[in-house]
């Protein structure tokens, strides 16, 4: 079996979607299963929603349902006009996810709270949705397919927004309910980012988690591949959205990608290579618009050569300095920085340490950093640069390519701090935002 995903560009419209279906044609024999995302832009429609709801925005809110309704109805009349009774079952089926939601958000108008709970039903939602039509369309096209709720596969925390699963009962689930509802059928097609806690209430793995599904699923049927079909050829030496002549990277390995999407490159989620690396599966990364394109492998270690193969970025992110009289050495500074920002579930990105100094990084958008960053202040002298960026160029034994640090600060301006990450997997700077987009660019063309 191989598992197929697909992002929600490579879902957005009739066209994608037809696309979509002509690639699981050529994938019959090797048994796919399909794990599709919402539609682009729905989940931060549906996550708009939900905000809308909680400040009691109650024409907003009909609004929003009134859109999100429109563009399934559309696709789905548009994929099935030549199947009336496959088309009324499903624009019945869309009318009940969309019905269920509105009512459920007109609860959360009502009283003008959202829990977590709550938002992960709302924006679970776009999945829902897709799948439904999606697996019609497949239907209509001689692609026999069976829908299955990945809620009932995939069990989890109750961490409702970054839900972390539960592998034992996962990987049983998926074994079963795959095992079953893939007989008499070519396709069995479910939805990423969605999923379930113990006692039944849905869950979501966080934003851009369907690739996170995908790699759980393959895990857990030993799956032969994972693909991770998306809106570029394959994974490159940087974000092309930055970097107009990018190149793309043949193969790179499972701890490479890792530190890539860790770093910030977002073409896969950071939790995505975990599970297949457990059971040595290949995930390829494709692009749904170019599939000549023979895109990226990220494979086990030993054939990797050394050296950068990519360079990261985040663009948002406070960089701190720390330093304690009361807390002496290392150790303790440490742990009271940590204890404090796990207390928020912040993470740091960066870190450098001397004696009584301690650097970080942190994303400037987390909703606790300010709480946070009082109690830090609180225990130690805290010096906040806000507006900072950091790059990061990633590759197994980074170093071996000499002059790096002279490279980039050829190409940043001012660096604030330089950090060489444990296994020598990445070396990163934080610089000036307003740099960031030049630095990387430049440091681009210096490197490949
Ligand atoms: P999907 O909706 O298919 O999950 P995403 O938008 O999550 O797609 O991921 C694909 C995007 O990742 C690309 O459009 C690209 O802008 C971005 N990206 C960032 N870094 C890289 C990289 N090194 N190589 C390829 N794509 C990258
Ligand atoms: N639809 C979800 C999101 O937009 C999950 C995903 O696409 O991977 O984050
Ligand atoms: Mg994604």
């Amino acid at each position: 079996m191989i598992v197929c995903k697909f992002g929600g560009t490579s879902v957005q419209n009739k066209d994608a979607i037809e696309r979509v279906i002509g690639i699981i044609k050529s994938r019959l024999k090797e048994r796919p299963v399909v794990v599709v995302s919402a539609f682009s832009k729905v989940t931060r429609q549906l996550c708009e929603l939900a905000d809308e709801a909680e400040a009691k925005h109650e024409s907003n809110v009909g609004t929003l349902i009134g859109q999100i309704r429109e563009r399934h109805n559309t696709v789905a009349s548009e994929l099935l006009s030549d199947n009336k009774d496959l088309l009324n079952h499903t624009l019945n089926r869309v009318g009940e996810i969309c019905d269920e939601l509105e009512a459920f958000v007109k609860g959360i108008c009502q009283i003008g709270e959202l829990s977590p709970r709550s938002n992960a039903r709302i924006i679970s939602t776009g999945e829902l949705l897709s799948s439904t039509i999606i697996s019609a369309a497949m239907n209509s096209r001689g692609v026999k397919s069976r829908w299955v709720d990945a809620r009932k596969m995939i069990i989890t925390n109750d961490d409702y927004l970054s839900a972390r699963p539960d592998m034992e009962a996962t990987q049983s689930n998926v074994l079963r309910i795959i095992g079953e509802e893939a007989k008499g059928v070519d396709i069995v097609l479910t939805q990423g980012f969605i999923a379930s806690s113990a006692s039944g209430a849905t869950t979501v793995l966080g934003f851009e988690g369907s690739d996170y599904s995908a790699a759980i699923i393959a895990m857990s049927l030993n799956a032969s591949k994972v693909e991770i079909w998306t809106d570029v050829d394959g994974i490159r030496t940087a974000d092309p959205r930055v970097v107009h002549k990018t190149s793309r990277i043949d193969r790179i390995s499972y701890e490479e990608a890792a530190e890539m999407a860790y770093l910030g490159a977002r073409v896969l989620h950071p939790l995505t290579i975990e599970p297949a690396r457990k059971k040595n599966i290949p995930i390829r990364v494709l692009n749904s618009g170019n599939t000549e394109c023979e895109g990226s492998s990220v494979v086990r270690d030993d054939s990797i050569p050394d050296g950068p193969k990519s360079i990261a970025f985040r663009d948002d992110i406070y960089y701190m300095e720390l330093s304690s009289r009361k807390l002496a050495g290392e150790t303790s500074m440490l742990s009271g920085i940590f204890g404090i920002l796990k207390s928020h579930k912040i993470e740091a990105f960066l870190v450098s340490t001397k004696e009584s100094k301690v650097s970080i990084t942190v994303e400037a958008g987390h909703p606790e950093l300010e709480e946070a960053m009082e109690e830090l202040s609180e225990l130690m002298e805290m010096t906040v640069y806000r507006d900072k960026a950091q790059i990061s160029i990633v590759g197994k034994n980074v170093l071996r390519r000499d002059k790096l640090i002279e490279d980039m600060a050829s190409v940043t301006g001012k660096i604030y701090m330089v950090s060489i990450g444990a296994g020598l997997m990445n070396i990163s700077f934080v610089i000036d935002r307003d740099r960031l987009a030049e630095s990387v660019d430049g440091l681009h063309k210096k490197l490949f």
